[in-house]
C-alpha cells in the first residue's frame, strides 16, 4: 500500500467507527426511541446526521401581536399573565386557556386536553417563546375576540436557540416524535459528531463547484446559519444541500458507468456475418409492411452491437405499438441462422403466447421456434430440455418459466426481455447468467430489453446508466392519435352513450378498474369492484352485447380463454383489472375506457390507452374519475389537471416526464423495487443539472483514473471498498 494511504488509515478508521455509533448513544435517545428510529432505518449517528429536514421554517424574526396575520404561521416572545381552566360540556378535560402580553397587546393561547400539571408550567410572568398559527377567537376571559394560537408549540427555555431566533430545521414525521424533540436530538448529535464525517469527494472537485466540506454541509443543513436563505433552503439550492446532492449523484454515477466500462470488456459471440445479414433481409421482404425508418436504425443498431465480439447491452423504449417486436423477431433470426441460441422473455402467458404465435407465422418453419410457460407438460419441457442442451438452434419464447433452474441452454448468446419494468431486476440476471458460457474466457450473451415505459431522461442515465438506448418515436403509418377525455363522475352519460353507439357499430371496448375486490386491504371501500362492475354492465347497462371479466386472481387458462373469445369478438365488452395493460392486440376494439383512473400512474393510463387505436378505426379513451375541481372530493394521488395532461398528449416521453416528477422513480424501475433510488436528498427532476455536472466529472475521472489509485481518489476508493456496491446493487439492469 503506497505511503500516503496508510497515513490516512487511522483517522479514516476512528472516524467510521463514531459514525456507527448506535443512535441510542445519543444524548436524549434512549433505547424507547432507538426503538422507533430503527423501524425507520436510523440506527447509527451517520443515518441520524443524513436524516435530512423535508423544508425549514423561518423563526429568525420574531413579530408582535399587532403584526399577525390570521392563518400565519409566527413566532412571539410573550409574558404570561394569567390561566384558567374551563370545563367543557362533552369533554372529559377543561380547556386550558393562558393569556400573554408582548408588552403591548394580548395573545390567548388555549390546550384542549391539557396534558397534567401544566398550570405549574404556565405560571405568572414567566417569558415564553412561542410558534404557531395565528386565528381570532373567542376569549373566555372577557367574551370578547381576541387573537388566538390553539396548541402552539412553546418554547420555555430561552437559553437555547435550537427551536427560535433561527431558521429550524422540519423533519418528516417519525410516529409520534415531535419535530422538537428530532431537533433536540439532532443538535446533540451534530455537537457531538458532525465533525467524524470524513471527505470521500476529491477536493479538487469541491473547489471547482465551490461547495462545502461534508461535516460542514451536514451542520448547516441541519441548522442553516445566521443569514442563509430560507427560499434557497426550501428549494434546496443552498451550497450546503448542493454538496449532498453532488456527492450522492456523483458515488452513483460512477458505480453505474464503472459497470458500463466493465460490460466492455466482457467477450460475447461477434454475429451479424453474411449468413446472418441474408436471413434478417430475407425475412424483412416477408413482412406485410415495410419498416419505418426508426425501426430499421433500431435494427442497424443492433448489428453494429452484435458484430462485436463484446456483450450488447441495449434498451429499446418505443411507445405501445411502435412495433418493437418485429425488430426483436428479426434480429434474433440472424443469431438463429448463425447457430446460436435465442431466448425471449414476456412477463405474461396471453403477450408471450401472442409473441410466439407471431415468431411462427413470421418464420414460418425455416427457423426453430418454441414456447415454455408454466403450463407446458412435464413431457414436453423435458424434450425442449434435451434440446437446448444439445445446442439446437431456436428461438424460445416464454414467461419467467424460462428462467426455472431446470432450463440450461448450451449457447444461450441473445436474450430479450419483453416490457421489462414487469421484472425484477434478479429475474432479468438469471436469464442472463444463463447466456454465460464458462471458460478461460467466459462468453456472456448479447442483451435486448423492450420496453413502452419510456424513461425520463435523467433516469436513463442513472437507473439505466449501464445500458445503451435506442428510442422509436414514430408510430407505424396509419395510426389515428387517439381521442382521450377526462370525464367526472356527474358528466358519464354522453361517454356510455358514445360507447354505446361504438358497440352497436361492431367495435369492442375494455372497461380498466384498479382494484378487484370491494374492499381492498388499501382501504378504499368506495372503488367499485371490477366484478360487481361487470354484473351491473352485463344486466343493466349494455345487455345486448357479452360482457366478460378479467382479473389477476384467475387462472392462467381461464385468462387464456377469455382473451380468445375477445379476440374472436365472442365478447364485445372486456372488463379487466390492469392485467391487460401489456401487449394485447385486438384492432377490432375502440374504446378504452378507464375506471379512477387518478388511481393509475400517467404512464400506465398511457400504455392502458395504447390497447386501442391500433386498427383503420377512430378510437376513443374515456378516463372516469372522481376528482372534481373543487379539490375536497377524493384525497388524490394524482391531480385533475395532471390527469388532463393525457387529453392532449400523446408523446409517451412528455408523459413519462410528467410521472417522474409525481409519482418518483418507482414506476420505471421493476417492480421488485417500487421504492426509490437510493437517495436521501438528491432529486431526479429538481436536480438534474447536478446530475449532468456530476456525471461529467465522474466521466472524467474515469478517463484518467478509472480504478482510482491516484493519491486525490483514494478516499473514494475506501468509500467504495468500505461501503460496497450494496445499496446500488439492485439497480443494476444486467
Ligand atoms: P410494440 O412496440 O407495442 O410491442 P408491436 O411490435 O406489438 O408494438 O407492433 C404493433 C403492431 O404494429 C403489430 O400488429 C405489428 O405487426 C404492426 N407493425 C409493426 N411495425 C409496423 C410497420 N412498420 N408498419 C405497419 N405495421 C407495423
Ligand atoms: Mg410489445
Amino acid at each position: 500500500m503506497p505511503q500516503e494511504a496508510r497515513s490516512s488509515t487511522p483517522s479514516t478508521q476512528w472516524s467510521t467507527y463514531k459514525l456507527d455509533t448506535p443512535v441510542q448513544f445519543v444524548k436524549g435517545v434512549g433505547p424507547r426511541l432507538s426503538t422507533i428510529f430503527a423501524k425507520h432505518n436510523i440506527k447509527t449517528v451517520k443515518d441520524l446526521l443524513t436524516f435530512f429536514p423535508r423544508t425549514y421554517e423561518d423563526r429568525s424574526e420574531f413579530v408582535k401581536i399587532a403584526q399577525l396575520r390570521v392563518g400565519q404561521k409566527a413566532t412571539l416572545r410573550l409574558k404570561i399573565l394569567y390561566t384558567k381552566k374551563i370545563p367543557i360540556r362533552s369533554r372529559p378535560k377543561p380547556l386550558f386557556e393562558a393569556i400573554c402580553s408582548d408588552g403591548y397587546q394580548t395573545i390567548s393561547l388555549k390546550f384542549f386536553n391539557p396534558y397534567h400539571g401544566i398550570e405549574t408550567q404556565f405560571t405568572k410572568n414567566r417569558e415564553i417563546t412561542v410558534s404557531g398559527v395565528a386565528k381570532i377567537n373567542y376569549s373566555h376571559f372577557d367574551h370578547f375576540d381576541h387573537f388566538e394560537m390553539l396548541h402552539p408549540e412553546i418554547i420555555w427555555d430561552q437559553a437555547t436557540n435550537i427551536n427560535v431566533g433561527r431558521i429550524i430545521p422540519i423533519y418528516i414525521e417519525i410516529e409520534n416524535l415531535s419535530n422538537r424533540l428530532l431537533r433536540k436530538i439532532l443538535w446533540e448529535a451534530i455537537q457531538k459528531f458532525s465533525s467524524a464525517f470524513t471527505e470521500d469527494l476529491p477536493i479538487e472537485i469541491l473547489k471547482k463547484h465551490s461547495l462545502p466540506q461534508l461535516s460542514q454541509a451536514i451542520q448547516m443543513i441541519h441548522f442553516p446559519p445566521q443569514g442563509a436563505s430560507i427560499k434557497a433552503l426550501s428549494e434546496f439550492k443552498t451550497s450546503a444541500q448542493e454538496r449532498i446532492i453532488y456527492e450522492e449523484f456523483f458515488k452513483f454515477e460512477y458505480l453505474v458507468l464503472k459497470q458500463r466500462l466493465n460490460i466492455k470488456k466482457e467477450k460475447a459471440i461477434s454475429f451479424c456475418h453474411a449468413n446472418g445479414i441474408q436471413t434478417l433481409n430475407a425475412f424483412t421482404n416477408l413482412l406485410p409492411f415495410t419498416l419505418t425508418r426508426e425501426q430499421k436504425t433500431a435494427i442497424n443498431e443492433i448489428i453494429f452491437d452484435m458484430a462485436k465480439p463484446i456483450p450488447m447491452n441495449r434498451l429499446i423504449q418505443g411507445d405501445v405499438g411502435s412495433g418493437k417486436t418485429v425488430v426483436a423477431f428479426l434480429t434474433a433470426s440472424i443469431v438463429l441462422a448463425e447457430g446460436g441460441q435465442v431466448a425471449l422473455m414476456a412477463p405474461t402467458e396471453i403477450l408471450a403466447e401472442q409473441h410466439f404465435l407471431n415468431a411462427q407465422k413470421l418464420f414460418n418453419g425455416k427457423l426453430n421456434t418454441a414456447f415454455l410457460s408454466g403450463k407446458t407438460p412435464l413431457s414436453e419441457r423435458k424434450t425442449l430440455q434435451r434440446r437446448l442442451l444439445s445446442g439446437e438452434s431456436m428461438l424460445l419464447i416464454g414467461t419467467h418459466a424460462l428462467i426455472q433452474e431446470q432450463i440450461v441452454f448450451k449457447n444461450l448468446n441473445y436474450a430479450l426481455i419483453d416490457e421489462q419494468h414487469r421484472f425484477g431486476v434478479e429475474q432479468r440476471r438469471i436469464l442472463r447468467n444463463k447466456g454465460i458460457q464458462p471458460g478461460e474466457q467466459s462468453i456472456h450473451p448479447h442483451i435486448l430489453i423492450l420496453t413502452a415505459t419510456p424513461i425520463p431522461r435523467t433516469l436513463a442515465l442513472t437507473a439505466y446508466g449501464d445500458l445503451a438506448v435506442t428510442t422509436i418515436k414514430e408510430l407505424p403509418p396509419g395510426r389515428s392519435p387517439v381521442i382521450t377525455q377526462v370525464i367526472q363522475e356527474k358528466y358519464k352519460n354522453p361517454a356510455y352513450h358514445k360507447i354505446y353507439s361504438e358497440l352497436k357499430k361492431g367495435r369492442q371496448v375494455y372497461f380498466i378498474f384498479p382494484l378487484i375486490q370491494e374492499s381492498d386491504a388499501e382501504g378504499f371501500t368506495h372503488l367499485k369492484a371490477a366484478t360487481t362492475a361487470a354484473e351491473t354492465l352485463q344486466k343493466q347497462v349494455f345487455p345486448e352485447f357479452k360482457v366478460g371479466l378479467l382479473h389477476g386472481q384467475l387462472k392462467a387458462d381461464e385468462k387464456a380463454i377469455i382473451m380468445e373469445k375477445f379476440k374472436k369478438n365472442e365478447i364485445q365488452v372486456l372488463v379487466s383489472t390492469t392485467v391487460i395493460e401489456v401487449g394485447i392486440d385486438v384492432p377490432n376494439a375502440t374504446v378504452m375506457a378507464i375506471e379512477h383512473s387518478e388511481r393509475f400512474g400517467l404512464s400506465q393510463l398511457h400504455q392502458l390507452r395504447g390497447r386501442v387505436g391500433r386498427g383503420e378505426y377512430q378510437s376513443y379513451c374515456f378516463l372516469f374519475t372522481l376528482l372534481s375541481t373543487n379539490k375536497n372530493a377524493v384525497d388524490s394521488t394524482i391531480s385533475l389537471k395532471r390527469l388532463k395532461v393525457l387529453e392532449n398528449n400523446n408523446d409517451g416521453f412528455k408523459i413519462a416526464e410528467e410521472d417522474l416528477e409525481i409519482r418518483g422513480p418507482g414506476e420505471f424501475l421493476g417492480t421488485r423495487q417500487s421504492g426509490a433510488l437510493p437517495f436521501r436528498m438528491a432529486n431526479l427532476v429538481r436536480d438534474t443539472s447536478i446530475l449532468f455536472r456530476s456525471r461529467d466529472d465522474v466521466i472524467d475521472i474515469l478517463k484518467k483514473d478509472p480504478e482510482l489509485n491516484q493519491l486525490e481518489h483514494l478516499a473514494l476508493k475506501k468509500f467504495f471498498t468500505r461501503e460496497g456496491n450494496d445499496q446500488f446493487e439492485w439497480l443494476k439492469t444486467s
